[in-house]
């Protein structure tokens, strides 16, 4: 097993996601649009197997935290669009911006704090303009009329809504601090550099978690969360090793934030963030209740003290977390085939948490109805258990080679052993089991299988 090298493995990786659906160019057909991805049939499965793993990881009651502290983590799905009051008190329309710099000769644009190394395409060095701020929201207008009154912003994240709602979901949810409100969805940055893949895109998911605690607690919720974190990377998949913790420097932190740490990984361009957990004290609750008058403070009904809850915000993004899993998981392997030639073989060794078919039914022909029915009653039996994907077309090896590419752990084949009619009348009602990692074949009894394969996936 190996791993090409590292310039090239994003493209090997762009490319095999292409030819899977996983991810799609935006608008291609139209020459596409910079910054904007399309999820295909293996990507949207991807994307939704670790979008529901977030969720149900986290929401629900009877968590328990540092100190044995039981606590409650309520969801929300707010409206991407909210009215601009929100992003003038969070601070967004003011100071939600990149610095950049324009080329006068090439007339291309660039984050300052990120110039490219290469030269200008219009030759020798680049010529760059002052830097100046520039605003990442999206703005559109709500309504029919365009002017200054009707624009609005496609949000730039998802966390404010939490703020905003905290005190309609506090009054329904009778949960007490410590407590959280999780949401995830689409948020929207007007980039100014879109790059790395899916990395750093113009539209996004964010999966965000306001984790609200009593002021003086903040800290070992921080480190507690950070640690809960790395972990669910782990139980997706992730190697370890590839991952990584950054803590911002104090003079470098967002200025509500208290501290700050990020969770990185190793991608193939280099070390990146995948999930930013701050400590944002009171910040945005107080700024909302100061500018709605509509936020009270908390009442602690074990102290009898009235505060606003300090929050801990574990922020991760679902894009780069599906290109971490994307990146953990490429392999290209050199076998040797039955004719004696070399041939590379292209892997996503996906965990089967996330892989979006897990097991793959292959009646051997086509043409036979005697197979495709015994498949078909496989494939019925498997179905409720697993995410199953029937494929009759070509021959056996290249619907495994087929499968590897899109990291289908197993594979079950009924050949004519299956129906009684092959060579060894002792595989009779018995299916060949092929383990993507291993490329080992067992044959197990039909009634078994199930059983068998959810052994073998720990699920
Ligand atoms: P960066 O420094 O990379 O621009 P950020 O620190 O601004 O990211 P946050 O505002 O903390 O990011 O957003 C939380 C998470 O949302 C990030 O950790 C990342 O996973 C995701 N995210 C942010 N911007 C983008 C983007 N343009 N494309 C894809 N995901 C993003």
């Amino acid at each position: 097993m190996s791993k090409p090298s590292k310039q090239s493995l994003l493209d090997k990786i762009t490319a095999a996601c292409k030819r899977r659906g996983f991810i799609f160019p935006s608008s291609e057909i139209y020459g596409g649009i910079n910054g904007f991805w399309d999820f295909g049939p293996a990507g949207a499965q991807l994307k939704r197997n670790v979008r529901d793993l977030w969720w149900d990881t986290l929401v629900g009651n009877g968590h328990t935290g540092p100190d044995n502290e039981k606590f409650d983590i309520v969801g929300l799905d707010a409206a991407i669009i909210m009215n601009n009051k929100v992003w003038e008190a969070s601070g967004h329309t003011t100071s939600f911006s990149d610095p950049m710099v324009d080329c006068r000769k090439c007339k291309q644009r660039f984050r300052a704090d990120m110039l490219p190394e290469t030269k200008c395409t219009e030759g020798g060095e680049h010529d760059y303009t002052d830097v100046r701020d520039f605003n990442l929201m999206f703005k559109t207008h709500v309504g029919p009329v365009q002017d200054d009154d009707s624009t609005a912003y496609l949000r730039p994240e998802t966390a404010q809504a939490i703020f905003v709602q905290f005190q309609n979901v506090l009054t329904v949810s009778r949960t007490k601090v410590p407590f959280g409100i999780a949401q995830m969805g689409k948020a929207f940055r007007n980039e100014i550099n879109p790059r790395n893949y899916i990395f750093r895109s113009r539209e996004f998911e964010q999966m965000e978690l306001e984790f609200f605690v009593k002021p003086g607690t903040e800290d070992s919720w921080l480190h507690w969360w950070l640690n809960k974190r790395m972990e669910w990377y782990v139980a997706l998949g992730i190697k370890p090793d590839n991952l990584s913790i950054e803590w911002h420097p104090q003079d470098k932190l967002a200025h509500y934030a208290k501290a700050c740490a990020d969770i990185m990984y190793a991608f193939p361009f280099g070390v990146q963030e995948l999930e930013g957990i701050a400590s944002r004290t009171d910040f945005d609750l107080k700024a909302h209740a100061e500018h709605s008058g509509k936020i009270s403070p908390y009442f602690d009904t074990e102290t009898n003290q009235k505060y606003y809850p300090y929050v801990v915000e574990p922020s991760a993004g679902l894009d780069r977390t599906i290109l971490a899993i994307l990146c953990d998981a490429y392999c290209e392997e050199s076998l040797t085939n039955a004719k004696g030639q070399t041939e590379t073989r292209t892997v996503f060794r996906f965990h089967p948490k996330v892989a979006p078919v897990t097991v793959a039914v292959f009646p051997l022909l086509r043409n036979r109805p005697e197979l495709i029915e015994k498949a078909e009653q496989v494939f019925a039996d498997l179905r409720p258990h697993f995410r199953v994907q029937w494929d009759d077309r070509g021959n056996i090896g290249k619907r495994y080679r087929y499968q590897d590419e899109l990291g289908t752990p197993y594979c079950v084949t009924i050949d004519f052993d299956t129906i009684g009619a092959g060579e060894t009348p002792d595989n009779a009602n018995t299916v060949t089991v092929r383990d993507r990692d291993t490329m080992e074949q067992v044959r197990i009894p039909v009634p078994e299988v199930t059983s068998y394969l959810k052994q073998c996936m720990n699920i």
